[in-house]
């Protein structure tokens, strides 16, 4: 692609048509898929050392009729651009606290954490910290059994004002994980500002352990920057035993990913807990 482009005429440009065209019929799509209902939520389990289930992170799936399974990757920086996010992500926040909720008086399943991934957008709203416990209010879930997964790059962005809004997040009992940590400009002096519970490693960390010095560097590092700050740590991403022991002897406490599950139904999650329970 051509940096200055005043002398070409974009619009003609076969390719940049399609994307425009593409763009808007996504968007159109997107738009009814709120009011079709057409969201759903998979839930991806987290283990802990002792191999229990300690929760699961909510990714979303968007079922299009046509398109089939439509992965977030996809959908979600369009839903960003044009604010559909807002929507989507309060609807995501809502089964997740309706869960909690079910979950709140079954045994082995009211220690159960939910993982909720917070945009950007989202996050920026005035009101956000009123939506949450709005939610909280009207499901009745247990508010220490949500945890919303922040990311730097959406933190950093206005420091002050995020501090600020996690504080007031806190004080309803919520918990924050700070996600694809390691990816983003990671500086000490705000880390520990923040009132966080979790950090939780990128999976571009794990995948090339245990053969990747460097990585396998960055990953003892964030664990033991964790342990001082005390702060529990997640691995995403951990898909062999290889990774897993790895994590394990470097004092990693908890993990998701393929080797445990793949991101599954409600149903599939309730029947996963259901084979995990110690006889
Ligand atoms: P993320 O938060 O980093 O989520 C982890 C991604 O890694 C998920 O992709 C998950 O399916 C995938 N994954 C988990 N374990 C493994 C593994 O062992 N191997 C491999 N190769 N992949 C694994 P997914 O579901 O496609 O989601 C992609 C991204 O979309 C998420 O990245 C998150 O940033 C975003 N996202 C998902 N759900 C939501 C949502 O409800 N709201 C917002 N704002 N963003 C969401
Ligand atoms: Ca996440
Ligand atoms: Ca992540
Ligand atoms: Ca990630």
């Amino acid at each position: 692609a051509k940096a200055d482009g005043r002398n070409t005429l974009c619009f003609f440009d076969p390719e940049m048509q399609a994307t425009v065209i593409e763009r808007a019929t996504l968007e159109a799509a997107l738009r009814y898929a709120i009011e079709d209902q057409q969201f759903i939520v998979h839930y991806q389990p987290q283990i802990d050392k002792r191999s229990n289930i300690i929760g699961a992170e909510l990714l979303l799936r968007w079922k299009h009729p046509e398109r089939g399974m439509v992965r977030p990757d996809e959908f979600i920086p369009l839903a960003e651009e044009t604010g559909l996010i807002l929507k989507v992500g309060r609807w995501v926040l809502e089964t997740a606290c309706k869960q909690l909720k079910v979950w709140a008086d079954q045994p082995y399943f009211q220690n159960l954490n939910l993982a909720v991934n917070v945009s950007q957008c989202q996050f920026r709203e005035d009101d956000f910290t009123d939506q949450v416990r709005q939610i909280l209010e009207e499901t009745g879930a247990p508010p220490k059994r949500l945890k919303l997964e922040l990311t730097e790059s959406l933190l950093i962005d206005d420091i002050e004002c995020s501090i600020n809004k996690m504080h007031s997040l806190r004080a309803l009992g919520v918990e924050f994980s700070l996600d694809d940590f390691g990816t983003g400009y990671s500086s000490l002096s705000y880390l520990t500002q923040l009132p966080l519970e979790q950090l939780k490693i990128d999976r571009s960390f794990i995948s090339t352990l245990p053969d990747s010095h460097n990585d396998a560097v960055v990953v003892q590092t964030i664990i033991t920057m964790a342990q001082s700050l005390k702060l529990s740590v997640i691995a995403e991403g951990v898909e062999n035993e290889a990774q897993k022991q790895f994590l394990e002897q470097h004092g990693c406490t908890n993990y998701q990913g393929y080797l445990f599950s793949k991101p599954i139904t409600v149903t599939e999650f309730d029947a996963f807990v259901a084979t995990h329970i110690p006889l």
